[in-house]
C-alpha cells in the first residue's frame, strides 16, 4: 500500500503549534483578543470580527456531544480496518464546534449533550524515527485527564448524569 493515508492532516508552519501541542497531550484553540471568542479550525484571523489579534490558547479539553454518526464502511485507508467508528461533532467548552471521533463509548451509550473529554491518538505510519506520525485529538469519557476546574470533581462514575457544572 503506497497511498498516503487519508486521515493524516496537512501540517504547515501556521498549524505546527497545534499539532506539536497535540503530540504533548494539549488541545489548542485560536482565541481572539478583540472579541474574546475562540474558534476552530485554526485561522490566522478571527472568523467573527476579522481581527488579526488572535493567539493560541490551551482549551480545557471538555466538550459535549452535538451529533454523531457510526461509520460502518469506509474504503479509504486506514479507516477500512477501523470500522465501525464514531464520527462526531462536539461543542467545546470554549464555544467552537469541532469535527472529531468519539472513542471508548459504546454506541448505545451515546447521547446528545453527554460530557466528553479530549484524548489523543497517534495516526499514520510509524517511520524509523517516528516523524511520520501525527497526533490527533479525539474525545472519550470524562476521566479527569483534561485541564480545567472540573478535573478534580469527576472521580467515581465516568459521566455526571446531572450536568451540575452550570
Ligand atoms: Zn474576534
Amino acid at each position: 500500500m503506497t497511498a498516503t493515508p487519508a486521515n493524516l492532516p496537512d501540517v504547515d508552519a501556521f498549524t505546527r503549534p497545534y499539532w506539536d501541542a497535540a503530540a504533548e497531550g494539549r488541545l489548542l484553540l485560536r482565541h481572539c483578543a478583540a472579541c474574546d471568542r475562540a474558534h476552530h479550525y485554526p485561522r490566522e484571523f478571527c472568523p467573527y470580527c476579522w481581527s488579526e489579534d488572535v493567539r493560541w490558547e490551551r482549551a480545557s479539553g471538555r466538550a459535549t456531544l452535538y451529533t454523531w454518526s457510526v461509520v460502518h464502511r469506509n474504503d479509504l485507508p486506514p479507516f477500512g480496518d477501523r470500522v465501525p467508528y464514531v464520527a462526531a461533532v462536539v461543542d467545546l467548552a470554549e464555544g467552537p464546534r469541532m469535527m472529531t471521533e468519539v472513542v471508548g463509548v459504546p454506541e448505545e451509550d451515546l447521547r446528545i449533550g453527554m460530557e466528553l473529554e479530549v484524548a489523543f491518538r497517534a495516526e499514520g505510519p510509524e517511520g524509523p524515527d517516528g516523524d511520520a506520525t501525527v497526533t490527533v485529538p479525539v474525545f472519550g469519557p470524562v476521566v479527569g485527564r483534561a485541564a480545567g476546574p472540573a478535573a478534580g470533581s469527576v472521580a467515581g462514575s465516568p459521566f455526571d448524569p446531572v450536568g451540575s457544572d452550570r
